[in-house]
């Protein structure tokens, strides 16, 4: 088994990882809401958390890794105001709420696999585990964690004497500054663990509750799926930073003071944000998005945005921009070329030599410690140029390296056409053109796009570009 180390959020130091029980590992990612497309920042979290399992793998573990699709209206804030998600999406669509959150589900899988995301081995909606959650809000109720107002059932979160210690949350701080609620919540950080159905409205999905019919608070779903699947204490809990401060915060009153108040979590990953240039939008709430699918219309292969996510580490902010998704791409189709020209040498009883042994040492150390993909590509380059190894060395090496950076190299066809970096240019001044309702520059491109012999056309996803 190799050594893992993680940044745990918990402790704000790198770790010596540790499993619960010896030679397993379990992983409960927070997953999709499903109300609109996943956008490429949301992309971020689970290509991180798909190179988490890997390397989990790779290091020798049994993994079980457990992803829950948020497909229950819950509303737009952190906190429990703005409008509920799934009306949101409704709204758009003309679907009711369960055919939103399929329609979306869907298409989460759909690009997820277009960039080589592992389905988790268990998918599990909030929408299929109401009375698991029903179940755990009556063992808070039991504890005495919860009261009841007007519109829902609430955690007493001055009855949890660590709430918010993993955000370093200053509770007397936010307490003075607070407003008094005007739902009648005690506490400023109080959160719904169950909301009532509005009187005069009939919902899509609402159920029946010991308090009464409506649907679950965001948060508890994740707390009531990780026990069902994980059990109280789980090894390794992902999401993104922006789940640090509210949702990770509440999923960890609710799960201790649940299971008495064993630690849930050993291990918190949190990946940063990916942002985009200013004139890229990326707002999930208002339907309009930069999606991987987008990406893909526009002519790049997806897996190019995989590549560049896996220059970067995780843990530090992305500034996302087409210059730089072309850079990725490029030096992935080199990568690809040069491995189908190793092919040939393939040789599954190749005996590595001792400085194939250290490439190997290498890239372990780099993504065993706290996911070092970039370190980890650098070695891959390192590999491809060392002249001391030999062809079949290298192709094995490869082979090796990419079980956990998952670009699946052998598979990629050798001729597969490739849109030169110049035409994705002139598409995306086209598009910029069309923006700005400049019809006659948005022509003249078009024009210039054939005549360098390929052929654009405009979908509802954006411009396309083929080969002539
Ligand atoms: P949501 O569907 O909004 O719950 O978000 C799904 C996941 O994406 C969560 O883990 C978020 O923390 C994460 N996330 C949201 N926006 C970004 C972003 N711009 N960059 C990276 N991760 C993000
Ligand atoms: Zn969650």
């Amino acid at each position: 088994m190799q050594a893992l180390y993680f940044y745990n959020t918990l402790t704000r130091q790198k770790e010596l990882f540790r499993p619960i029980e010896a030679g397993k590992i379990g992983i409960y990612s927070c997953g999709p809401t499903v109300y609109a497309y996943a956008h490429i920042g949301n992309m971020r979290a689970y290509v991180f958390a798909d190179i988490l399992r890997r390397v989990c793998e790779v290091a020798g573990y049994d993994v079980k890794h457990v992803m829950n699709i948020t497909d229950v209206g819950h509303l737009v804030s952190d906190a429990d105001d703005g409008e509920d998600k799934m009306e949101v999406g409704k709204k758009r669509e003309g679907l009711d709420a369960w055919g939103v959150a399929e329609k979306y589900t869907e298409a989460f899988f759909s690009h997820s696999s277009k960039i080589h995301v592992k389905r988790p081995h268990i998918v599990c909606k909030a929408t299929d585990h109401t009375v698991e959650q029903i179940d755990m809000i009556k063992k808070l109720e039991e504890g005495g964690y919860i009261y009841v107002i007007e519109d829902g059932v609430y955690f007493d979160t001055s009855k949890f004497d660590d709430y918010g210690s993993m955000a370093k949350l200053d509770i007397e701080g936010l307490q003075s500054g607070a407003r008094v609620d005007d739902i009648g919540k005690k506490n400023k950080t109080d959160f719904a663990l169950w909301k009532f159905s509005p009187k005069d409205e009939l919902r899509d999905m609402e159920w029946d509750s010991p308090w009464g019919r409506g649907f679950p608070g965001w948060h508890i779903e994740c707390s009531a799926m990780a026990s069902k699947y994980l059990g109280d204490q789980i090894d390794i809990h992902t999401g993104g930073i922006d789940h640090i401060q509210v949702h990770h915060t509440n999923e960890i009153a609710q799960s201790e003071c649940a299971s008495g108040e064993k630690p849930f979590v050993n291990t918190w990953l949190h990946c940063e944000f990916l942002s985009l240039d200013k004139d890229i939008k990326m707002s999930k709430s208002k339907g309009d998005v930069l999606t991987i699918d987008a990406l893909e219309e526009k002519g790049y292969n997806p897996l190019a945005y995989r590549y560049l996510l896996l220059t970067s580490h995780y843990r530090n902010p992305l500034k996302f921009s087409y210059d730089s998704l072309e850079a990725a791409e490029r030096a992935l189709n080199k990568v690809t070329q040069h491995i189908l020209d190793l092919r040939e040498h393939a040789d599954s009883n190749v005996v590595l030599s001792d400085k194939a042994v250290e490439h190997q040492k290498q890239f372990m150390e780099a993504v065993c410690s706290d996911l070092n993909t970039a370190r980890g590509l650098a070695e891959l380059h390192a590999v491809i140029s060392d002249t001391e190894i030999s062809d079949a060395e290298k192709y094995a090496l490869i082979e090796e390296f990419d079980i956990v950076l998952g670009f699946d190299f052998a598979d990629m066809e050798k001729n597969k056409e490739e849109i030169p970096a110049e035409i994705l240019s002139l598409v995306l001044a086209r598009d910029k053109a069309r923006d700005d309702k400049n019809w006659s520059e948005s022509d003249r491109l078009r024009d210039a796009i054939s005549d360098k012999g390929y052929v654009l056309k405009d979908t509802a996803g954006g411009a396309v570009v083929t080969k002539a």
